[in-house]
């Protein structure tokens, strides 16, 4: 709708007024003389003009007329032209069109001299409405003059005021379309309107209609009232406006009564609004036009306001928790920076959650997580801003500096998360790992701290789940250190810069080499090797193990064919397998091919799984070794006696051999408990019809101790360093 086409609207209709009947006109007299005050007076005494009465005012001089116009607004001024100055007259005509700006008032200009008329020019110029000498100051003259004027004025005021109130309603409705909630909508609503038809703002109200029902609701309310806001009209206790609100509200348009209004606002999209105005008195034709004309604006600003508190909550909101979102965490870290107190930054993440989601489906693992924000909210509190970050983490804003308090929180946490989270008849064990960083000391960006509480909990996954860890310097440099290597290592790959090594496996009871354990290797750059320990974990973390692992598997197959060939013996080849890999879906066809291809006898390859992954995500894991087995490849835990793995957990792993950790042959001939441990882990491989190796054996005394031990393999510095395959052939070719 175009503000034009209103405007003219309202102008047509000649019933609009914009005054009370009962207003006097005011009239100035501007003239030197008095006389000409008397005769004006004595003519017009009595009379009134278009049903009103007037009223005069005298000035004698254009400054005095001046000092008046600055006070005081008149319809009709009857001006002399000839006063201090030839034309003090004309001037004050000029002034009060551009100084005081006011357009409005009729000028009729009077002079002693007849034949004098101010040039066309001037007249057009400040719109002078008549020209008139001295002369004609007869009753029946002045009566006409100050008629056709009066006319002209009460015509411009109209327009004007139609104007005014235009001008009103479009800043209102602009005004109130920069308003983004319903309620602050509603209470602009009624500021507008209050100050449009100066009514007292405690007579008015807004209220919604409540989708689908009769209900109403109070949306904002001055004075007394605005107590009553989101409560139901009816509680206010004003049955007449209960009443005369739910008449326009079923009549669905605005209804008029002899002391009050209803405006009815209603929008295509939102609910209706419904506006209660005490008028006191009946409201004019152009109140009454005006305000429709508001309403229907105001339509399309509630209209939007919906909208905007729709996207309100959708963009500062996660939908399936209700909890803040990411957005809305950044702006929440700014405001406190900004404020500077000191607070901490929690970001909470469910460990194993994919497993949740995989075996009982999304709808418990949506619940889950509704679950998981209920139990923080529970733990934290209210003074805690909570978010959900991503799909199965968190992030916490807790304010304070009392780091113990912190703590004591956390470990609340830890020890709820002890009890399963209920979900319909699940029980659903929920394990979560926590990284914190602390403002200021963590960063001074939002971006910062919450990259930081991220890092913690990298770490704090690292370390072991179900932990917290706090940010430390440290880290970062590690993840640097990390993220330059996974970069790096993507071009080790594909510039065949990856050696491997091998290091000898011994029969004990004999001394000779019945295998060997592949050991990556990195050449860097120019200089010497780096072991696995520098860039395997990162090759993990980055998910480059998969391709590392299969060019290894590839490679020792390939080496342990040419030995084959070359030295006629059947060498067992073990090749480290990671958690990672293992889950790889592709792992069994892989090693298929693999074994395909370099046409290695099954029985000859062994993998090397270590015990602490095994016991991380058993069944999944022992399916695939099964796999494994029957294509009669053989499994050996590594490091074993590191993880925690119960004798029955143990009888469940499909595994041909364990490989003693070298933690424990270190002390094998120092420390008492050592000696027990290798001695039970022996006894108990050979109880469950495994083979049993040793690793890290250095010294002579460890290897006899491991024989008396019963232990039938060994590996270590005491027979051979990982070495280049030149001198694994060289060591073939000796012991014959
Ligand atoms: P691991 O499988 O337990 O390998 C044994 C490690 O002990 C090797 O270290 C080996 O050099 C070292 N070692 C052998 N004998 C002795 C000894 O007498 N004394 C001492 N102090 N150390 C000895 P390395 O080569 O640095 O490998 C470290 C780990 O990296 C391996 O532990 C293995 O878990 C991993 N790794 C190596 N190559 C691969 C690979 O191709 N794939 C995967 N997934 N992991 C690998
Ligand atoms: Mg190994
Ligand atoms: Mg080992």
């Amino acid at each position: 709708m175009s503000g034009d086409d209103d405007l003219l609207k309202l102008v047509d209709e000649p019933a609009a007024t914009a005054f009370a009947a009962s207003e006097p006109w005011r009239v100035l007299i501007v003239d030197d003389e008095e006389q000409v005050h008397q005769v004006t007076r004595l003519a017009l005494q009595g009379t009134s003009i278009l049903g009103r009465a007037l009223q005069f005012d005298s000035a004698y001089s254009a400054a005095e007329a001046r000092a008046m116009l600055a006070g005081q607004r008149y319809a009709c001024i009857l001006l002399d032209v000839v006063m201090e100055s030839e034309d003090a007259g004309l001037a004050l005509v000029g002034e009060i069109r551009e100084r005081f700006a006011d357009s409005a008032v009729r000028i009729v200009l009077r002079t002693g001299q007849p034949g004098y008329a101010p040039e066309l020019e001037v007249i057009q110029k400040y719109d002078i409405n008549d020209y008139r000498s001295k002369a004609e100051l007869t009753s029946q003259r002045l009566v006409t003059t100050l008629t056709a004027a009066l006319r002209s004025y009460q015509q411009i005021r109209t327009i004007e005021a139609n104007r005014e109130g235009l001008r009103m309603i479009l800043d209102a409705a602009s005004s109130l379309m920069a308003v983004k909630a319903v309620r602050n909508f509603a209470e602009g609503v009624l500021t507008q309107v209050c100050a449009m038809l100066q009514v007292d703002p405690g007579g008015v109200i807004c209220v919604r209609r409540r989708a689908g029902t009769r209900e109403l609701l109070v949306l904002a309310a001055s004075g007394p009232r605005a107590a009553f806001q989101g409560q139901t009209l009816e509680s206010v206790g004003d049955a007449a406006i209960v009443e005369r609100v739910q008449q326009a509200a079923d009549a669905g348009r605005s209804r008029f009564g002899p002391d009050h209004a209803v405006l009815c606002i209603r929008s295509p999209r939102a609910e209706e609004m419904l506006v209660y105005l005490a008028t006191g008195d009946p409201l004019n034709e152009l109140d009454r036009s005006l305000l429709e004309l508001f309403s229907i604006n105001v339509a399309i600003g509630l209209d939007n306001s919906h909208l905007f508190e729709e996207l309100e909550v959708m963009a500062f909101h996660d939908r399936l928790t209700g909890l803040w979102n990411r957005v809305s965490l950044e702006r929440e870290l700014a405001t406190r920076i900004r404020k500077g107190g000191a607070f901490s930054v929690v970001v909470a993440d469910i460990d194993n959650f994919q497993a949740v989601n995989d075996g009982l489906g999304h709808d418990i693992g949506d619940r889950t997580l509704k679950a998981s924000a209920a139990l923080l909210a529970e733990v934290f509190g209210l003074d805690t801003f909570i978010a959900r970050t991503s799909a199965d983490s968190f992030t916490l804003v807790v304010p304070g500096s009392d780091r113990g308090a912190l703590e004591a929180r956390l470990r609340a946490l830890f020890k709820r998360l002890e009890r399963n989270v209920r979900v319909d008849e699940h029980e659903i064990p929920l394990s979560m790992s926590l990284g914190v960083s602390y403002f200021p000391d963590h960063g001074d960006t939002a971006a910062a701290l919450f990259q930081n509480a991220g890092i913690a909990l990298k770490q704090a996954k690292r370390v072991s789940r179900a932990s917290w860890q706090v940010f430390d310097d440290r880290f970062e440099r590690d993840l640097q250190h990390r993220l330059q290597t996974v970069r790096e290592l993507r071009y080790a790959l594909e510039r065949r810069s990856l050696r491997l090594r091998y290091q000898p496996q011994i029969v004990l009871a004999t001394g000779r080499t019945y295998g060997v354990e592949a050991l990556a290797r990195w050449q860097r750059d120019e200089g010497a090797l780096l072991g696995p320990d520098r860039f395997i974990p990162a090759a993990e973390d980055s998910g480059q193990i998969v391709a590392l692992g299969e060019w290894v598997l590839h490679e020792a197959c390939h080496q342990q064919q040419a030995w084959s060939r070359s030295c006629r013996r059947a060498l067992t080849m073990a090749v480290n397998v990671s958690m990672r890999q293992l889950k790889d879906p592709d792992f069994v066809s892989m090693l298929r091919g693999v074994l395909k291809e370099t046409s290695i006898d099954p029985s000859l390859l062994e993998l090397e799984v270590t015990e602490s992954l095994m016991m991380d995500d058993g069944s999944r894991l022992v399916g695939v070794l099964q796999e494994v087995r029957q294509l009669g490849v053989r499994v050996s835990i590594d490091d074993f006696g590191t993880g925690y793995s119960s004798l029955s957990q143990l009888q469940r792993l499909p595994m041909d051999r364990l490989k003693i950790d070298r933690a424990f042959i270190t002390g094998l001939t120092q420390r008492r408990e050592d000696d027990v441990l290798v001695a039970m882990i022996v006894n108990m491989g050979h109880l469950l019809g495994l083979r049993v190796i040793a690793e890290g054996v250095e010294t002579e005394a460890q290897r006899g101790r491991l024989v008396e031990l019963g232990c039938d393999e060994a590996q270590g510095f005491l027979f051979a360093p990982p070495i280049p395959p030149e001198a694994i052939a060289e060591r073939l070719v000796r012991e014959g």
